[in-house]
C-alpha cells in the first residue's frame, strides 16, 4: 500500500478533531434538556465520523473533502436559523478549514453561500449595527482566507515544479522520474499494459567537454532535450537520468514500436547540429516493462542493451531482447568450442 498524501492525512486528522471536539457539547445539551440540539450535535459526530472512515479505507478524498465541507456549511447555517446568532461563531474556524481542505474557489463559493444564507436569516431578528458587524466580518475573514490560501497554492504548485525539474535542462529530474516510475508501476499492479522505456546516452562526451569546453557542454545538453521535446508527440516524459544520461518514457508502447521511436531519435539527433556546429551522437538501450519486476530491475535491463549499443560501436538502438539474443550467441559458440 502507497503511503497516505498530506492531503489524506490533513482530512483525516481535521475529522478526527471535529469528531473530539463536537462529541462533548452532545452530552451537555444533553444535560441542559436540549433533546434537538444534541440530536443535531450528535449527528455532526456520527457524519464526520463516518467520513474518517470513509477516507480511512477507501482513500478517495476528492469528493469526501467537498462533500464534508458543504455538510458542515449547511449544519451551522441550519443550527443559527433553529438556535439562533450566538451558533455562528463556529462558522469561523470552518471557514478558515475549508480553504485549507479545499482548493481555493469552490471553499470560497461554499463560505460565500454560507454567509448569504446567514444574512437572510439574520435580517429580520438583529439590529442594523449588529447585522453589518456579522456580516461583515465573516465576509472579510472569507475573503482574507481567499487571498491567503489563493497565494500559498499558487506558490506550492511552483515549488513542485522547481523541485521536479533539472534546473540546466529543465527535464525532469529524478526526484521526478521516481515518482512517475511509481505510478507506473501502480497502474502496472492494477492493469497491465505494454510500457516501454528508453535509457539514452550521450557518446564520447568527455571529448566533446575537452574539445569544445564545459559551457558548450552545457548548451548541447540543454538544445538536445529541447530537440527531443520537440521531436515526437510519441513521448510522454524525458527526465535526466545522470549527467548525459536520458530516461524516456514514450507513451504506452511495446519494445518493438519503442524501439522505432529510439531509432527515429538517434537519426534525428546524428544530424542535427548542436552549440552552432557540434555533431553529437547517441546511443540508446530499450526495454519493455515486465510484470510485477521493480524500477530498478527495468532500468538495468535498458541499461543493459545500452551498455551492448555502447559495445557495438555506438551511435545506435539496442532493444533489450537482443542482449539476450547476443548472450545466448554468445553461449553457443562457447559450447562449440569446447
Ligand atoms: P560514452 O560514449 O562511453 O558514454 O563516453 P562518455 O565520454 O560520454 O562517457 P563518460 O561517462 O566517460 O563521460 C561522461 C561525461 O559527461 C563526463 C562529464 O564531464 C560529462 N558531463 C556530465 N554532466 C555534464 C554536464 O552537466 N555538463 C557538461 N558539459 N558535461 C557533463
Ligand atoms: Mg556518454
Ligand atoms: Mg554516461
Amino acid at each position: 500500500m502507497t503511503k497516505r498524501s498530506a492531503a489524506e492525512k490533513m482530512l483525516l486528522i481535521l475529522s478526527a478533531f471535529a469528531v473530539i471536539t463536537i462529541s462533548p457539547f452532545v452530552y451537555l445539551r444533553w444535560l441542559d434538556g436540549d433533546m434537538l440540539m444534541a440530536f443535531i450535535d450528535g449527528t455532526l459526530v456520527v457524519v464526520t465520523a463516518t467520513f474518517f472512515t470513509f477516507v480511512y479505507i477507501t482513500r478517495q478524498v476528492d469528493t469526501a473533502k467537498l462533500v464534508l465541507s458543504s455538510f458542515f456549511a449547511v449544519a451551522i447555517v441550519s443550527i443559527v436559523a433553529i438556535r439562533g446568532q450566538s451558533h455562528l461563531f463556529w462558522l469561523y474556524p470552518c471557514m478558515i478549514a475549508f480553504y485549507y481542505i479545499l482548493p481555493a474557489r469552490p471553499a470560497g463559493i461554499i463560505c460565500f453561500i454560507a454567509i448569504m444564507l446567514i444574512a437572510l436569516i439574520l435580517w429580520p431578528v438583529t439590529s442594523t449595527l449588529e447585522f453589518l458587524t456579522i456580516t461583515l466580518t465573516l465576509f472579510l475573514t472569507a475573503l482574507f482566507a481567499y487571498v491567503i490560501f489563493n497565494n500559498y497554492s499558487k506558490t506550492n504548485s511552483k515549488l513542485a515544479l522547481l523541485a521536479s525539474i533539472d534546473p540546466l535542462t529543465s527535464s525532469g529530474n529524478r526526484r521526478a522520474l521516481d515518482l512517475k516510475l511509481e505510478k507506473i508501476l501502480a497502474d502496472q499492479n492494477r492493469e497491465s499494459s505494454k510500457v516501454s522505456l528508453l535509457l539514452l546516452d550521450l557518446d564520447h562526451f568527455k571529448k566533446i567537454n575537452d574539445n569544445y569546453g564545459h559551457a558548450n557542454g552545457d548548451i548541447v545538453l540543454v538544445e538536445l532535450v529541447e530537440l527531443i521535446q520537440k521531436s515526437s508527440r510519441a513521448l510522454d516524459a524525458l527526465y535526466r537520468y545522470g549527467g548525459e544520461e536520458f530516461i524516456i518514457l514514450p507513451l504506452k508502447v511495446d519494445l518493438v514500436e519503442a524501439t522505432k521511436v529510439a531509432e527515429k531519435l538517434r537519426a534525428l539527433i546524428a544530424k542535427t547540429t548542436f552549440a552552432d556546429d557540434i555533431s553529437v551522437t547517441v546511443s540508446i538501450g530499450v526495454a519493455q516493462y515486465r510484470a510485477a519486476e521493480s524500477a530498478e530491475a527495468w532500468i538495468s535491463r535498458a541499461d543493459a542493451a545500452l551498455y551492448l549499443a555502447k559495445d557495438s560501436g555506438r551511435n545506435r538502438v539496442v532493444a533489450e531482447t537482443e542482449v539476450t539474443e547476443k548472450a545466448i550467441a554468445a553461449k553457443s559458440v562457447e559450447e562449440k568450442a569446447s
